[in-house]
């Protein structure tokens, strides 16, 4: 029977194909007692290392597949699989209770993910997702029953379910998938995020979701329409949605590596969002004439110890060597928030978004934050280095943050060793309270690069890891854009540059919006790279700045995105 589900849309796109539900079901689990309590043991520890090895071989396929950000996923897997909260926990029940390992699995698993989950945040929700998924695979693999997931679908379907685990998504056979729609989960979800990375369609949050395996649905990832049965009509129209995108992004594709020139000849750098080595090998074939944003926290996660000195000079290294002349701007280590690294204790913060985040923690942790500096202007010698830090309030900041890089290079040349001297020092604006006062941050610095994930959530103060508050939070909002047009003012005044690096750079509606605002620099996840550059093209800077003008006198979010589309 024909129907359409609205859900929220978490991967953009239009697929169309038969469903394929998925309900995995956990087995019935022996319980014991057991008599060999060494051998229980000994099947519980050959079962992490069978597990540990699979996770090994799908962070391999997904980095493959969907780069190192979504691969990253499988990577806390295996520290959780590794953390003696769980392993040893386990073998305590095994040698106290008799238990069979199966049970020790589920109670210890079960437990530490009601624990998350009981917190309340978006976050840990995730984590919790992440608990119970690691005690499935450990108990399948205990009762011989394989990994399981979704490798029996074998033709290309729309793969609908209550919720989808990494390891469900992932196993999937290559190209099978046409697109994930699931009850639970937000737009941050696992399945949102790899369906992101591998191009495809997803809409989440449907709740009644009720369909069949074989019957013919249409996904709408854009609008998050779910489609059941589409009738003759709903089917043209949305292939004629899915030809227009695929032309576009046909075109878009073939000219990625040219430059983004307005119709009036003003061009537009745009450059990469990235967070590893690899991702800087993807981005450099994406088109992206440079790197706008180096998250640094992938050298501090899966670890238990700090990376030194040399290990981050390597790392550091090498990325600026792939891009050679083209910029690539480093962020300083950004964790607190929701960004925790192993190696640092954070303490407990009641609100940890507006504790000890970014730039104040490094700036409380002298050596770590010298060590990162010192590694930088090290690496700066083989490559266009510009050094950025997050998260900066105060004029303070500034100045503490720029003296710490004046005694990392006073150190290294007391040491004789090789460094720059000729690099750019910026800050990210993604505290209101950076932005008001940019006239007076300007002449410390080189540039600006406008976070706006951060910057929208502190502006209208919403939580952007709680899925309740999401529709909010949107940088389209008039507030956050009159900040950018005052921190657009300030830069320009200064004769400084004026990048953006948040989420909002990459949006192809956004386009004529910031372009008419006036930013220099547009950095983005590379996916988005030749769409944004076609869109770019299209637009002249006199019509752009007409938009932007209309924008910034709207008073409500839905006003700009009528304005926009
Ligand atoms: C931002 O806040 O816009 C940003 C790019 O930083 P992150 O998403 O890493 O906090
Ligand atoms: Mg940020």
């Amino acid at each position: 029977m024909n129907r359409i589900m609205h859900g929220v849309p978490a991967a953009g796109g239009i697929a169309i194909g038969p469903a394929f539900v998925y309900r995995p079901e956990m087995p019935e689990i022996p319980e014991g007692p057991v008599d060999d309590i060494p051998a229980e043991q000994a099947r519980l520890l050959a079962a992490i290392a069978a597990v540990d090895r699979r996770l090994g071989e799908l962070e391999a396929i997904t980095a493959g597949q969907a780069g190192d950000t979504a691969a990253e996923i499988f990577e806390v897997h295996r520290m959780f699989l590794a953390d003696p909260a769980i392993s040893a926990k386990a073998a305590d029940m095994i040698a106290t209770e008799a238990a069979t390992a199966e049970a020790a699995v589920v109670a210890v698993t079960g437990a530490l993910a009601d624990e998350f989950a009981s917190i309340g945040d978006d976050y840990f929700a995730q984590r919790a997702i992440d608990v119970r998924d690691i005690g499935q695979q450990l108990v399948r693999e205990l009762m011989g029953l394989g990994a399981g997931g979704l490798s029996e679908v074998t033709v290309p379907s729309v793969v609908i379910a209550d919720d989808l685990t990494p390891s469900d998504t992932m196993s999937l056979p290559e190209g099978t998938a046409l697109a994930f729609c699931t009850k639970e989960g937000s737009a941050t979800s696992h399945a949102a995020i790899l369906a992101r990375s591998m191009g495809i369609p997803a809409i989440v949050g449907l709740t009644n979701l009720d369909v069949s395996t074989g019957t013919t649905v249409g996904v709408d990832g854009d609008a998050g329409l779910l489609y059941i049965d589409p009738d003759p009509e709903q089917l043209a129209a949305l292939r004629k949605k899915r030809g227009q995108q695929v032309r576009l992004l046909t075109v878009a594709a073939e000219r990625a590596s040219e430059p983004a020139v307005t119709t009036d000849g003003h061009r537009q750098e745009v450059v990469a969002n990235i967070g590893s080595v690899t991702d800087a090998e993807r981005a450099e074939r994406s088109g992206a004439e440079g790197v706008g944003l180096l998250r640094t926290e992938f050298l501090f996660l899966d670890r238990g110890t700090l990376p030194t000195e040399d290990e981050q000079y390597e790392a550091y290294r090498s990325i600026l060597e792939i891009f050679g002349d083209r910029p690539v701007v480093v962020r300083t280590l950004d964790v607190g928030g929701d960004k925790q690294v192993p190696g640092i204790d954070l303490e407990n913060e009641l609100n940890p978004f507006l504790g000890r985040r970014g730039i104040r923690l490094t700036l409380a942790e002298p050596d770590l934050f010298q060590t990162q500096l010192r590694a930088l202007l090290r690496a700066g010698v083989h490559g266009n280095l510009k050094i950025m830090f997050p998260m900066v309030a105060t004029l303070a900041e500034v100045e503490a943050a720029r003296a710490a890089v004046d005694t990392a290079a006073a150190t290294l040349d007391g040491r004789g060793a090789e460094r720059t001297a000729s690099f750019e020092v910026g800050i990210m604006i993604e505290v209101p309270s950076a932005a008001l006062i940019a006239g007076a941050l300007a002449p410390r610095l080189d540039f600006f690069s406008i976070g706006t994930n951060d910057l929208t959530q502190y502006t209208l103060a919403v939580d952007r890891t709680n899925p309740t508050v999401a529709t909010i939070g949107d940088p389209l909002h008039p507030a956050v854009l009159r900040l950018i047009q005052m921190v657009v003012e300030a830069a320009h005044t200064h004769g400084k540059w004026v990048g953006m690096c948040g989420e909002m750079a990459g949006d192809p509606l956004a386009v004529p919006v910031l372009l008419g605002l006036g930013i220099d620099e547009w950095s983005m996840n590379p996916p988005s790279i030749s769409i944004v550059k076609d869109r770019i093209r299209s637009w002249s800077t006199d019509a752009a700045r007409k938009v932007a003008d209309r924008c910034l006198r709207a008073s409500s979010t839905a006003e700009v995105r009528d304005i926009l589309t």
